[in-house]
């Protein structure tokens, strides 16, 4: 394969753009090589501009779980556009894509969009707050919630493939009310209320963790955090930013029983247009302005573009619920092939998959938190991650990074893929 036109597409960015890039995942700095350029993408296929044709797991880090250019939502966005971009008024599509939201998920009576995962994280921790009247809140150490001030603390995703602990510009003074605490160590929680001097507002946590590879949390652990809550008067946040209609059609409200108090959402709910969401019963969404004192806002929230996209999408998902079935199915048979693959070598391997989302370790045991996914080996998956692009396979760049499947992903793009993974898994061992 040629990445002629990438290269010098690289060369040209880094000179305007920081690192060449608007989010420091896409840079491939943890596995070498330069960052292919997108030309277009079709179904499960991403396109470079150089010509190159890749079977896509990661598309767009989440959302496009329909894949590339669905002609659904192409055609809502269209209808969309030609009736203006954004008004800064209400408009009906919003409520249409609320109801939705609100139809599934028994926890929330009330949402809010907003333009960002980011945003609907950073504003549920201000609703949580503002609600308990408490500053304290807990998160687990290589769970990412977007990159607000006060979540950045020891966060996965990219922040873990650059091994920051936290990030200069981030005031100390800003990241004292965050407790931090091991995901499924239910000691390391209780130890974080026994320290909180002001009281803790609230627990937020990937109940399905993607962005320290794929680690989900064992159910027990959930429940307990439900109880710790309960017993000390605060909330319970999930953020399903990544997993929400991805690990099944209600994200982790679709695989176990635990109700968290507020679920963020994002990725999927946009189909690859900006948007994200909070929401929680109408009690504690009474609080937000203009109902009530805590402000949030955001001139581009509910933009009717974004909207009309992410309407179509679930729309769609709603309507073929047999979806998430097959989705799994392909999932689970990508990484039972892969590792075939290291098996083959004698490398150990770890596998996970929730629903449509896949995760893999170069690891010879069970990764149950942060500190076991650190002991994967990123220096071999960075070589693999190499082989497979020029294999014509497209994966994320990181070991800490969950992979996607879309319907648009068929079986035979799952056979091609685990073929590749054997080639390159031997001619990494020869
Ligand atoms: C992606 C993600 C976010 C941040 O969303 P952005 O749209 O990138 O701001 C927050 N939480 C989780 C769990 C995510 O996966």
């Amino acid at each position: 394969m040629s990445y002629k036109k990438s290269e010098q597409a690289f060369k040209e960015a880094y000179g305007v753009i920081p690192g060449g890039v608007d989010s420091p995942v896409r840079a491939f700095s943890s596995v070498g090589g330069t960052p292919v350029f997108i030309e277009k993408g079709e179904g499960g296929y991403l396109i470079d501009i150089d010509g190159n044709r890749y079977i896509d797991f990661v598309q767009s880090w989440g959302p496009l779980i329909l894949g590339h250019a669905d002609s659904d939502v192409q055609k809502a966005v269209i209808d969309a556009v030609k009736n203006g971009l954004s008004f800064g008024a209400p408009t009906t599509t919003e409520t249409k894509l609320a109801t939705e939201i609100v139809e599934m998920f028994d926890t929330i009576d009330k949402v809010r969009f907003v333009s960002s995962g980011t945003e609907a994280v950073m504003s549920a921790i201000r609703l949580a707050r503002g609600y308990t009247k408490r500053d304290d809140f807990i998160k687990f150490t290589g769970c990412y919630h977007g990159h607000a001030d006060s979540l950045l603390v020891q966060a996965g995703s990219g922040m873990a493939t650059f091994g920051n602990p936290s990030s200069p510009g981030v005031p100390a003074d800003l990241t004292k009310h965050t407790l931090l605490a091991t995901y499924n160590d239910i000691d390391s929680v209780k130890k974080c209320f026994a320290d909180s001097e002001n009281g803790v507002s609230s627990i937020i946590i990937e109940p399905i963790a993607g962005n320290m590879g794929l680690v989900p949390a064992d159910e027990a652990f959930l429940e307990e955090l439900r109880e710790l809550c309960d017993e000390h008067g605060a909330l319970l946040i999930f953020d399903e930013v990544m997993s929400g209609f991805r690990a099944s059609l209600r994200g982790s409200q679709g695989i176990i029983s635990v109700k968290p108090d507020i679920i963020t959402l994002g990725k999927v709910i946009g189909a690859g247009m900006p948007v994200g969401a909070f929401g929680a019963s109408s009690q504690i969404m009474a609080q937000l302005s203009p109902e009530g004192p805590i402000y949030q806002a955001g001139t581009l929230s509910g933009n009717p573009v974004a909207m009309a996209a992410g309407l179509a999408s679930l729309e769609k998902l709603k309507a073929n619920p047999e979806i998430y079935t097959i989705l799994e199915k392909r999932a689970k048979r990508l990484v039972e092939g892969f590792k075939e693959a290291s098996d083959a070598v004698n490398i150990p391997m770890v596998i996970e998959t929730r629903g449509s989302m896949f995760g893999f370790f170069f690891s010879d045991k069970p990764v149950k938190n942060f500190d076991d996914a650190l002991e994967n080996n990123s220096e071999l998956f960075g070589k693999f991650h190499s082989k497979m692009i020029e294999k014509g396979v497209y994966l994320a760049c990181s070991s800490f990074e969950t992979g996607f499947i879309s319907i648009a992903t068929t079986d035979e793009m799952i056979e091609k893929a685990i073929i590749a993974a054997k080639k390159s898994l031997k001619e990494l061992t020869e």
